[in-house]
């Protein structure tokens, strides 16, 4: 039985299978309750790459 956590895939720990660890059985908890329609997690999204270039073009004298 090798199983791996479904969240961050690492093997899973027999005390919080099928995850690695209480964290990340936290953050599937999370995601089953919140819903994903709800509270969409920001940290699958890829970061806002135009939010990133506006704030490095926005004119900050120094
Ligand atoms: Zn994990």
């Amino acid at each position: 039985m090798s199983k791996t956590c479904p969240i961050c895939g690492e093997p899973s720990d027999d005390r919080y299978r099928p995850f690695c660890s209480k964290r990340c059985a936290d953050v599937d908890l999370g995601r089953w309750m919140s819903g994903r329609y709800a509270i969409p997690t920001a940290e699958e999204d890829e970061p806002d790459e135009d939010a990133l270039a506006a704030a490095d073009r926005d004119p900050r004298p120094q």
